[in-house]
């Protein structure tokens, strides 16, 4: 399946209870059901012990129980189409700049987190490889064939930043090592950094600093829910998942030490029930401690335990991702910023000609992520689609256009400006 097929136009998004945003009270996931014994830990995979055969596409090969990490990662379609190893297009992109890779094992992840295509429920009907994640395919390839490929490109690789993805298992710590020395062997990673999206659940200060030591440019935590309350009903007890609040801020905490300031953050998703405010507070929390923050907008994964929830209302996403990028970018506080009864931004903390001057300026819009090479204020993260359908992009791929501003104005309800 390519990027441009899922999701048609799930996103025109209007929250549950016709209010615009979504509510904590509306935003419950569904519980999740017990999986049968037969599908458990991958057994289908490992009994079924089909030979592998090089890379694997969801959908068209059979998954096997050689492909696992660290012989083998997954990567996001975006990845595999600019590396060469799939074939399709990206509506409005020609390449992405980050070679996003997921740590791989029959036995999948072993978290359940509510919003997550990864989650372990999803056992009884998917197979782990087999599973979309942020809405898109990754496909599986052997780590030997990545490195070989991005080596051979050389200077010309698309490439400004490499990511490896944990999940949650017994052998990702380890496994996490051996991709980066894999890469570190070929590649140096000071012309194509690496970022490590982290497992904080399995993870100590000392596994921190190895990662550090071996050459890993920048740390982040996948804290994804804005405050305990929706952590804990997400990822944590709520869905029978192992996952625990304070664990990821203790953690957080080691990236700060070892990895230092602007080299550490968090993901954040927006809109699965906390106030604006509530979320650009973590935003501030995040700057005073020297990172950054990368948001998603909540978007209803096919198959999770939360996809008969609406994905986040537009103007609510617009105007937590301009209030973020001002935080993040620009020295504005939280404090300084307006908020109505329901913690709604209604003032950015600026006269409102500095407002329009970035409106304008588009940035703000684009996917927030781990920097690329061309400005620190720009990803090189853009997970085309990942958080949206193209029909109603959350999260622009790319530097948005005056009819994308236009759009987007609207959507922030601040009137268009002629000319
Ligand atoms: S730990 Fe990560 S990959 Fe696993 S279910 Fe949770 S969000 Fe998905």
């Amino acid at each position: 399946m390519s990027c441009l097929n899922q999701g048609a136009d799930a996103s025109e998004a209007q929250a549950a209870d016709g209010r615009s945003f979504n509510s904590f009270a509306s935003m419950e996931p569904r519980p999740p059901v017990a999986t049968p014994v037969a599908a458990r830990n991958g057994k289908r995979v490992k009994e079924a012990a089909v030979p592998p055969q090089g890379v694997y596409l969801p959908n068209n090969n059979v998954l096997t129980p050689q492909m696992r990490s660290p012989e083998y990662v997954q990567m996001s379609t975006a990845a595999a189409i600019t590396l060469g190893v799939m074939s399709g297009k990206m509506h409005r992109c020609s390449c992405t700049r980050c070679l996003n890779l997921l740590l791989t094992y029959p036995e999948g992840c072993r978290a359940n987190c509510a919003y997550c295509g990864l989650a372990r429920h999803r056992a009884a009907d998917r197979d782990y490889a087999a599973r979309n994640f942020i809405r898109v395919d990754w496909p599986a390839v052997p780590m030997a064939e990545i490195v070989e490929r991005v080596a051979r490109d050389g200077d010309r690789s698309p490439f400004h930043r490499m990511c490896i993805s944990m999940i949650t298992h017994p052998r990702s710590d380890e496994d996490t090592v051996s991709v980066l020395k894999a890469w570190t062997s070929r590649i140096d990673p000071s012309t194509i950094p690496v970022s490590i999206l982290s497992n904080p659940t399995t993870m100590e200060r000392a596994d921190v600093q190895r990662l550090k030591d071996l050459g890993a440019d920048i740390f982040t935590v996948a804290l994804d829910a804005a405050t305990p309350a929706i952590f804990d009903r997400t990822r944590g007890k709520g869905v029978q998942s192992p996952h625990k609040w304070q664990k990821y801020w203790e953690v957080l905490h080691h990236a700060r030490d070892i990895f230092g300031p602007q080299k550490f953050g968090a993901h954040i998703i927006v809109g699965m029930g906390e106030t604006e405010h509530e979320l650009l507070a973590l935003v501030q929390q995040l700057v005073d401690l020297g990172g950054h923050s990368h948001l998603f907008s909540f978007f209803p994964e096919q198959g999770s335990l939360m996809d008969h929830l609406p994905a986040t209302p537009r103007d609510q996403w617009r105007r937590v991702q301009l209030a973020r990028y001002l935080i993040d970018y620009a020295g504005v506080r939280v404090d300084q910023m307006v908020f109505d009864g329901e913690g709604r931004v209604t003032g950015y903390g600026l006269p409102e000609a500095e407002v329009e001057r970035f409106v304008s300026e588009g940035v703000a819009f684009r996917t927030s992520g781990c920097p690329g090479k061309f400005r620190d204020d720009v990803s090189a993260c853009d997970r085309p689609y990942g958080d949206s359908p193209p029909s109603n992009i959350a999260s622009y791929p790319f530097q948005p256009t005056k009819q994308d501003l236009g759009k987007i104005r609207r959507q922030l309800k601040i009137p268009v400006v002629q000319g």
